[in-house]
């Protein structure tokens, strides 16, 4: 199942106890459905559950079962039959039936508590959400331009600005960033949703932490790699030349044993000598001996 079908599962589930809820969540889903016009009230929904509670809200107001079609293939298809059961709906909602662009008529959120409500009836009608572990992305596909410039008013009022584009004709209103995606999950009511969500992140955030730490530890690895083949060459350099037993003695031992360690780090090489030299007096003399053979 898709995450997106999981959240609707989770927010159908949901009891709306207040009536005003109610009221502002059945007006969402209808509003925005496939149409909602005297000539049409329907929606197309791939979630069986939603069609199901879609034809619930109609046959409330209209006290007739809405008409299924096409509920073997991959979208339910649930519209209102005659013209007095469109007009009853429309009514019911304060829309008439000559209105020329679909608007959000405001008068059916009554109070504060109802926009959360709402919004969930928006989504279930029109929203998706991508699984977090692929990426962060929810978003309102709405077919009408007013329509969606009424939603992008509210989205904005309640705190979270969405963005939009034109896709296919579609208004599309989305996310992308996964605190605003969690807060309107959390918001609908979707608490599941949002913990895993919240867990999909944290592990995420666990992980390219490791990845960023493993390649640290092989930058510096490398980095000791090459400083060890610059010091081997230079010490050959100097063997070739005037020889390693003109070096002072302290530089001549560093010398032997980076020769028989070319690949071994500070740390290690600091061991080898058992505490008797620092790392930074190690260091210290090997940049020397790259001097020397800098200079011969
Ligand atoms: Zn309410």
């Amino acid at each position: 199942m898709s995450f997106s079908s999981e959240v609707k599962d989770e927010l159908v589930a949901l009891e709306t106890v207040s009536t005003c809820c109610q009221h502002a969540q059945s007006y969402g889903l209808l509003l925005f459905g496939r149409s909602f016009s005297n000539a049409s009230v329907s929606i197309a929904v791939e979630n069986r559950k939603v069609s199901d509670m879609y034809a619930q809200c109609i046959a409330d107001i209209t006290h007739v079962p809405p008409e299924y079609s096409d509920r073997t293939g991959k979208m339910a298809i649930v519209s209102v039959k005659t013209a007095v059961e469109r007009r009853a709906v429309l009514n019911a909602f304060g829309h008439d039936a000559g209105e020329l662009s679909l608007r959000i008529n405001r008068a059916n959120l009554a109070d504060d508590c109802c926009f959360a409500a709402f919004l969930r009836g928006v989504f279930l009608a029109c929203g998706t959400v991508s699984s977090p572990e692929k990426n962060y992305h929810l978003e309102f596909v709405v077919p009408f331009l007013k329509l969606s410039n009424d939603l992008v008013s509210i989205l904005q009022e309640i705190g979270f600005p969405p963005k939009h584009i034109v896709r296919k004709g579609y208004h599309v209103i989305y996310y992308k960033d996964s605190e605003n995606i969690e807060d309107i999950l959390t918001l609908m009511g979707a608490t599941n949703a949002t913990l895993k969500l919240i867990g999909v992140k944290i592990s995420k955030d666990v992980r390219n932490h490791v990845n960023r730490r493993v390649n640290f530890e092989t930058a510096n690895i490398d980095r000791s790699v090459i400083a060890g083949s610059v010091q081997v060459e230079a010490i050959l350099k100097i063997e070739q030349t005037r020889g390693l037993d003109t070096l002072p003695e302290g530089l001549q031992e560093i010398a032997r044993l980076r020769m028989e360690h070319p690949e071994a780090s500070l740390y290690e090489l600091e061991e080898m000598l058992e505490g008797r030299l620092s790392r930074s007096g190690i260091n210290h003399r090997l940049k020397r001996l790259v001097q020397i053979a800098e200079e011969l």
